[in-house]
């Protein structure tokens, strides 16, 4: 009978099926029916027999109809290939007819039997004959004649006699629910999933357990575990006298499953269907490997178990239950670190808005840093730091960001930029500080100067107004949404050791600050792949002294100027390499142009002119002259340190004085300094002639030895294509991804934001290459500096430090061509080092 037509599937224990063709419901039945759990009789149809039915094909009723007894009412329930693409709601009742009535009502009551009558003809009238569900809005499903009115309206508006025969209403069900599927709505939605676009249905045939009747009847729903902590929990509900979810509904007279307080339970009111339920839910979970939501009835007592589903769940409740199982060793732990989703960690790691809460979204662009706060609009830093002083969180609003402005966002509960991409200034700050961000928010129109922000449905928000920066999704929201908190707790660090243990590519975090060393290190940071110097001097007392540097006549008078920063520095390296203790620390010598540190408007030109007692004139003629067109392009990295090497004197020698006052007599530090945006050898061998120079000196004038690590920042084209040449004279190279794309692109990274998401969305680039490495091109400039560099120097340590260390797909990728570690920002240690472990099992499993 059904086993001989592959289409049309009685579930038994070795019946041939599998997820691939007759989808995951009809599959996870099989493994209940295995079981031997109470399954009603169930015939499957896969993928093609539905597929057909679409297209008009009927498959044989009575091979679909030969397990079933003839006054059987059946369910159809949808089973597609995952169960999270859905598919149409299920159908209950199928074969209530006149005479189905009257058996009914003699074996469970009138009232009950027409209840579900009246219920079928209901959804065989909307999701069947497609007809309006308001024809039945005059009728009073209590009055004696409540059949016949049914009947009638059906026939008045479907000009035919509800049809009273199980093959017609079954295969009416079928053709609906597979047509259903088919439609263009339900295409996109699960497309929007995830499904691809071919994706099949394959449905379920199930005989009803009834749940209403005599004795003790009903129906409900079951998980072991709470689907928004992971926490065991007896969760869900169960309704005497009810079918499907119906238990699930507000304001049903539900029960709890356990004893509560909050009121009467299933396990007072039928004890030993309780235990007995209890004992198939932990066996699904043992044998499914997997927390499982059970759906049930009870029948006179009697249990039946109707389906079995995956537990919904949020991100922290994902960790949870995938590190409880591999604890109660009923999966491996490899295939806990493998069921995580290393993105969907960031849920875990910041706050966010509460997915069930309302959002009104005023604005979109480039989620830069992951998370959601709330706070008043400010649009100065030094707003920021007024209100954080005043306790009040801020959001602050800027059209860009600027180095001026790093306290202003230490301050700030969120920033908001109207230009920008993903490694603009305010991206990479935000992301470093864990500070929620979105950048390149073109939708809505930035009127600064009149301290105001228009929505793109002209909405106006001005300073002191409530917004919420969801960094997560790039949306603005008005006002505060329901937040969930962070939820970094023992399962999360348990799966990241086990994570650990199968990782075989390093992380490392970009850390400027001793606060971002220690966030590092609490994410378990290997060691600091990047220290951006610079950052320390935009601290207020640093920067004074900065600007005498850059105001100094001639280099004798620089130095001078330079001693005032030399202590700071070092005791910043102190600081670092003590919190570090013996973890590498990877010191990026000063990288910026130096206009950045100068003052733009007015104001701030006649402070300085105060501050360094000099003539506004000569103040604004000197900012003038350190102008350039193209910055980013210009005096900047190495380029400084051959031209005004005194800077880079000073680094090197805070940097080897820090390590002789770090290191112990058995724990020596060795510091690792980078050279940043070379391109020609010959700038290494005059940095390292210089810093190997200092480096003597000190030793010379402490007495005492110590090692440090030269290196190379790979992050102009040219120093990937000379790579050969430029490794021999250097340790390591660490690819900086953010300028060699902005280059390799020949696209300011500042000011991608603007064309990004038209770009995408045309499908000219596949994604945003600042944010996800493109393999084909910078890629290429990878894979020749990794192993032109290994030519000529086969001990060479190679990493990314660019902001894609922290991506998944680049990570899979700088392993895959061989690069030592990935750093990235601290916040996005976790997903970096939970992605690096699923590469190295996914290998291992092939
Ligand atoms: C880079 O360019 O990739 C990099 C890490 O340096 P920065 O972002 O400081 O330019
Ligand atoms: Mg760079």
């Amino acid at each position: 009978m059904q086993q001989s037509d592959p289409h049309i599937t009685l579930i038994t224990p070795d019946a041939p099926m599998s997820a691939a063709t007759h989808g995951g419901r009809a599959k996870c039945l099989q493994r209940l029916v295995r079981l031997d759990l109470p399954v009603p009789k169930t015939v499957a149809l896969s993928f093609d027999a539905v597929h057909g039915l679409a297209a008009g094909d009927v498959p044989d009723m009575t091979s679909v109809l030969a397990a079933f007894s003839e006054s059987q009412l059946l369910c159809v329930r949808p089973s597609s290939e995952d169960p999270d693409w859905g598919g149409p709601g299920a159908i209950l009742n199928i074969g209530m007819n006149d005479m189905r009535l009257s058996e009914l009502s003699d074996s469970i009551g009138a009232e009950a039997a027409t209840k579900l009558y009246l219920k079928f003809i209901q959804s065989y009238s909307i999701h069947v004959a497609r007809l309006d569900p308001d024809i039945f809005d005059d009728l009073d499903s209590g009055a004696p004649d409540a059949v016949s009115d049914f009947l009638a309206a059906y026939e008045d508006e479907a000009e035919e006699a509800f049809p009273q025969d199980l093959d017609t209403q079954l295969a009416g069900v079928l053709r609906s629910m597979a047509r259903a599927w088919e439609g263009t709505t339900a295409r996109l939605l699960r497309q929007a999933k995830g499904a691809p676009a071919d994706a099949g249905l394959g449905l379920v045939i199930q005989a009803m357990a009834l749940g209403v009747g005599r004795g003790e009847s009903g129906s409900g729903v079951l998980q072991l575990v709470n689907s928004d902590t992971g926490l065991r929990q007896f969760t869900g509900r169960y309704l005497s006298q009810s079918q499907g979810r119906d238990a699930l509904q507000t304001g049903a007279a539900a029960l709890f499953l356990q004893k509560d307080d909050r009121g009467p339970s299933l396990e007072e009111k039928a004890p030993a269907a309780f235990a007995q339920l209890t004992e198939h839910a932990a066996l699904m979970r043992r044998k499914l490997r997997e927390e499982m939501q059970c759906e049930f009835t009870l029948e006179n007592g009697e249990i039946c178990i109707l389906d079995g589903v995956r537990v919904q769940r949020s991100a922290r409740a994902a960790v949870r239950i995938a590190v409880s199982l591999a604890e109660d060793k009923i999966i491996p732990r490899e295939e806990a670190v493998m069921r995580i989703e290393p993105r969907a960690l960031n849920e875990l790691l910041h706050r966010q808005v509460d997915p069930e809460a309302e959002r009104d979204v005023v604005g979109t662009g480039i989620g830069a840093s992951p998370g959601a706060a709330t706070g008043k609009i400010v649009f100065t830093a030094a707003e920021a730091q007024a209100s954080a002083a005043r306790g009040e969180a801020c959001v602050l609003v800027r059209r860009e960001t600027n180095p001026e402005d790093i306290r202003g966002m230490h301050a700030a509960s969120a920033a908001l930029t109207e230009r920008g991409g993903m490694t603009s200034h305010a991206a990479v700050i935000g992301r470093g500080l864990g500070l929620p961000c979105v950048v390149g928010a073109t939708s809505m129109r930035f009127q600064t100067r009149k301290k105001r922000i228009v929505a793109a449905d002209g909405r106006i928000f001005k300073e002191g107004d409530v917004i919420t920066v969801d960094g997560t999704n790039g949306q603005i929201l008005g006002g505060e949404p329901r937040m969930l908190e962070a939820a970094l707790d023992d399962s999360f660090q348990t799966l990241m050791d086990w994570a650990d243990e199968s990782r075989d590519i390093g992380v490392r975090a970009n850390a400027d600050t001793p606060a971002d060393a220690r966030t590092a290190l609490a994410f378990q940071a290997e060691g600091i792949g990047l220290c951006r110097t610079e950052h320390m001097f935009f601290e207020a007392d640093q920067l004074i002294a900065m600007r005498e540097v850059i105001f100094a006549n001639g280099p004798e008078d620089r130095s001078v100027a330079l001693q005032a920063l030399l202590p700071m520095q070092r005791d910043m390296f102190v600081e670092l390499f003590e919190l570090m203790a013996g973890r590498p620390l990877c010191i990026r010598l000063f990288d910026p142009p130096l206009h950045e540190f100068l003052p733009t408007d007015r104001s701030g030109l006649r402070d300085l002119a105060e501050a360094l007692n000099l003539p506004l004139s000569d103040v604004t003629r000197r900012v003038e002259a350190l102008v350039e067109y193209n910055p980013m392009l210009g005096m900047r990295g190495v380029r400084l340190g051959i031209t005004v090497p005194e800077i880079l004197d000073m680094q090197a020698r805070a940097i080897f004085e820090a390590t002789l006052d770090s290191c112990g007599e058995n724990d020596p530090v060795v510091p690792e300094i980078m050279i940043p945006l070379v391109s020609a050898k010959r700038e290494v061998e005059l940095v390292k002639t210089r810093i190997d120079a200092i480096a003597a000196a000190v030793k010379t004038e402490r007495g005492r030895e110590f090692e440090y690590r030269l290196g190379v920042m790979v992050e102009t084209p040219r120093a990937a294509l000379r790579a050969e040449d430029i490794a021999p004279h250097c340790e390591f190279f660490s690819f900086g991804t953010n300028d060699l794309t902005q280059m390799t692109y020949g696209l300011s990274r500042d000011d991608a934001g603007r064309f990004m998401s038209p770009y995408v969305q045309q499908g000219v680039f596949p994604e945003d290459p600042f944010h996800t490495l493109d393999q084909e091109g910078v890629g290429e400039l990878l894979r020749l500096g990794a192993e032109r560099g290994r030519r000529a120097q086969p001990n060479l340590t190679l990493s990314v430090c660019g902001e894609h260390g922290g991506s998944p797909e680049s990570i899979a990728f700088c392993r895959e061509i061989g690069l030592d570690y990935v750093s990235c920002s601290p916040f996005r240690v976790p997903v970096a080092r939970l992605a690096a472990a699923q590469l190295a099992i996914s290998d291992k499993l092939q």
